[in-house]
């Protein structure tokens, strides 16, 4: 019998795998899940009801399923002494597709974080994160439903890439020591970040959101980036994002110049526009004129800032999904933290989870049970039926507890 943890994998589910790059998805996938530290035993119980029940109303039986436990955080510590086992990655690694609660970052103890440390050992390298407006979410802007973006963040690159040298060491002396060899007049009393930016890194990433925009009927890609400043790294982010939409592409991509120049400024039929905004008048175009964007691809820090940016303008950043997704393997998981003061209150908003898992269906394929959560959520919300923290911001609503919200979605559905 297979295991990992040292518990079994259930015999009635089969295994999710890649062929020729593509997914083929059993009726009955065996998905890997990790509940999550403080809130997330709360979250995860009725997140796991919601898409069961969604499950089960979109197949009627035909399809389910089998989910699997496996441990990282404190639950791990607990149970093995270790807060991210191996055979926690190896099992993301075997099923293709796993879901995650919030977890701990151990203070101290050599790792610097669980969700760094799973990206990394699993070439997790884009980060996608849906952002759209449900009506009745309170929000700080006029028309948050004019906002309705996928952002794709670059995950392994740039100044995340932990190539850092503390000011005052050996190391960042001798840093210091080359750069200025090099020309450069660096301050002796400086910490030293390194950028690294590569074709791999950048063109991979930027497939997958154009990819993304011809399997969704999306019509626009655009690129930001701080090249005027960052050249080499950031500029060449945008000008390999444009080389391989010419490369890979070119049927059916068409530059802003292009539209200008061959097509009076309208996007033909069948056609996606690839454009490019540098990052600051990205941060004023989305607040300004939210939807001429659609898809967005972006390196590491970019992507970080702009993702919560554009999930507080729709005022859904405690409901904001997120996933991280390689060739091999993809994990779908909550953007907030683990909220402990909160813990076995049944109190929390599951709306992270529960809208993560949405993604996980459409990512799977499953897009009658994703479209029925999404109709479930968003009839909730609307009916003002809502958990704490958007009862507080919302007039008339009713306060509901966690698991009270997943029942209201459930009849929703
Ligand atoms: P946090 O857990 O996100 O909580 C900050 C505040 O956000 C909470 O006090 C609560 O605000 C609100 N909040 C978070 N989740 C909520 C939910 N599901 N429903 C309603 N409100 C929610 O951030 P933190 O306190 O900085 O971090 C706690 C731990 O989580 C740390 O160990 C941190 O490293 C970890 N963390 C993990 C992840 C991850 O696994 N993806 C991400 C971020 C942080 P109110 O008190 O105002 O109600």
């Amino acid at each position: 019998m297979v295991s990992f943890n040292g518990i079994e994998v259930p015999a009635d589910g089969q295994k999710i795998t890649i062929q020729y790059g593509k997914l083929v998805v059993p009726d009955n996938p065996i998905i890997p899940f990790i509940e999550g530290d403080g809130t997330g035993r709360d979250i995860w119980k009725a997140a796991s009801r919601v898409f069961n029940a969604a499950v089960e109303k979109a197949y009627g039986g035909r399809a389910r399923v089998v989910w699997y436990e496996i441990f990282a955080g404190e639950k791990a510590y607990e149970k093995f002494g270790e807060w991210l086992p191996k055979d926690s990655i190896n099992a993301i690694r075997e099923f293709v597709v796993a879901i995650k609660g919030p977890l701990t970052t151990p203070v101290g103890g050599g790792i610097r974080s669980l969700n760094v440390t799973l990206r990394q050992e699993l070439d997790l390298y884009a980060c996608v994160r849906p952002v759209r407006y449900f009506t009745g979410v309170p929000s700080p802007v006029k028309n948050p439903e004019k906002l309705d973006v996928v952002i794709f963040r670059e995950n392994t690159e740039d100044v995340y890439a932990g190539i850092e040298f503390q000011q005052g060491t050996d190391r960042a002396q001798k840093m210091i020591n080359f750069l200025n060899d090099m020309g450069y007049n660096v301050r002796p009393d400086s910490g030293i970040g390194v950028k690294p930016m590569s074709i791999t890194g950048s063109k991979r990433l930027i497939r997958r959101a154009i990819n993304y925009a011809i399997d969704s009927g999306r019509r626009t890609v655009t690129l930001v980036h701080k090249g005027n400043i960052m050249k080499f790294t950031e500029g060449a982010f945008r000008d390999w994002g444009y080389q391989l939409a010419r490369e890979e592409f070119k049927d059916i991509t068409v530059t802003e110049s292009e539209l200008n120049a061959q097509y009076g400024g309208k996007l033909p039929e069948g056609k996606i526009l690839i454009n490019d905004r540098i990052a600051d008048s990205m941060f004023q175009q989305i607040l300004t004129r939210p939807d001429e964007y659609s898809i967005i691809a972006t390196p590491n820090l970019n992507g970080d800032y702009l993702s919560d940016a554009c999930a507080a303008q729709v005022g859904g950043l405690g409901i904001a999904p997120g996933a991280n997704i390689g060739d091999s393997a993809a994990v779908f998981e909550a953007t907030h933290g683990t909220a402990p003061k909160y813990a076995n209150q049944d109190v929390v908003n599951p709306g992270s989870v529960i809208l993560s898992g949405m993604m996980m269906f459409e990512y799977i394929g499953w897009k009658e049970a994703a479209n029925l959560i999404i109709s479930g959520f968003s009839k909730t919300i609307q009916q003002k039926r809502v958990t704490y923290d958007f009862e507080r911001l919302m007039e008339g609503a009713t306060k509901l507890k966690t698991s009270e919200f997943a029942s209201a979605i459930i009849d929703n559905m």
